[in-house]
């Protein structure tokens, strides 16, 4: 088979299946098995493929075709920049979860003590200490790169962010400290039912929690339903169950004026706002995604105010 014919089975296969992005799925597939770049397959779409690459193409496309994510398929998937391992234990991280990450790079400094509740892969926590950190890759967050240039060097280690992650499954786990070892950041990865097994006061509370209502879980296409872990999607009965367990729970592990940052469905950000308004945080504040949906709440604590 020549690695056009290949490529042209694979796209085949996959739309008869009902593959949303058949072309695109077919293609990293091909350069998953061959390492061929688009460039390089234009010039040699004729070469014929050995036989064990076609045999391994063939048994990806047939996983493919039975709606098995891509991202199963090859073990990663990008973020932020990073490529984080991924498997059935996590979810795969979500372009949309990127925003999330940049509104708590904006407010992030250094020293601060980040907390990031449900972890899964990790994605969140490590992109922000990557992001953050001041040697290696370039720093996102403006106050980091003040920092560079003010001083002239890279700062010294205490400046640095300090990051915990928390996930209830064990599972999850192991794929978020492969994630934390490869893309090199430290940060402590602690098996934990939301707070049980926390301590300590934080700067930033972030979260993407499980939030689909279980009712709606059904209808999502087959790759989500079937093949995220159904831990990471259920949010229960209204999907608002680890909202307002967090929010409830957060007051007693932030700093004074630390803030709480959660992912939101599109359709959650007003009463999650209110939520997190009753719990006596101030400044609430639902950002946007590039769709134009809610997609982001944070707010600060004021303890001062409560108490
Ligand atoms: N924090 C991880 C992510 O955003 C996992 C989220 C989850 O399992 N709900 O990908």
């Amino acid at each position: 088979m020549t690695l056009r014919e290949a490529y042209e089975y694979g796209q085949g296969e996959l739309k008869l299946a009902g593959i949303e992005d058949a072309a695109v799925d077919a293609w990293y597939l091909l350069e998953f098995v061959t390492g061929i770049s688009r460039a390089m397959y234009f010039l040699n779409m004729q070469e014929k493929m050995s036989g064990e690459q076609e045999e391994v193409y063939r048994s990806y496309i047939e996983r493919r075709a039975s709606h098995i994510p891509l991202q199963h398929i090859t073990g990663v998937q990008e973020f932020m920049g990073l490529e984080f391992c991924v498997n059935e234990h996590v979810l795969v991280p979500r372009q949309d979860t990127e925003i999330l990450v940049e509104s708590v790079l904006d407010v992030l400094e250094p020293g601060m003590k980040v907390l990031d509740m449900c972890t899964g892969s990790g994605c969140i926590l490590i992109s922000l200490l990557k992001h953050s950190q001041p040697e290696g890759c370039q720093p996102v967050c403006s106050q980091f790169k003040n920092r560079q240039s003010a001083c002239g060097q890279l700062a010294i280690d205490e400046n640095n962010v300090s990051g915990v992650g928390v996930d209830v499954s064990e599972e999850a786990l192991q794929v978020a400290r492969k994630n934390r070892d490869k893309i090199g950041v430290q940060a402590e990865l602690i098996q934990s039912d939301l707070f049980e097994n926390v301590s300590g006061r934080y700067d930033i509370i972030v979260s993407n929690p499980p939030y689909i209502r279980t009712a709606v879980i059904e209808e999502l296409k087959e790759e989500v339903k079937f093949h995220d872990p159904f831990l990471a999607l259920d949010g229960k009965e209204d999907g608002l169950y680890f909202y307002r367990k967090i929010v409830e729970k957060s007051p007693e592990f932030l700093n004074q004026g630390g803030k709480l940052c959660f992912e939101i469905g599109h359709d959650q950000g007003e009463v999650v706002k209110r939520l997190m308004e009753e719990a006596g945080f101030v400044g609430v504040t639902i950002k946007k995604d590039l769709a134009g949906l809610d997609r982001v709440v944070f707010g600060k604590y004021n303890m001062k105010e409560k108490f």
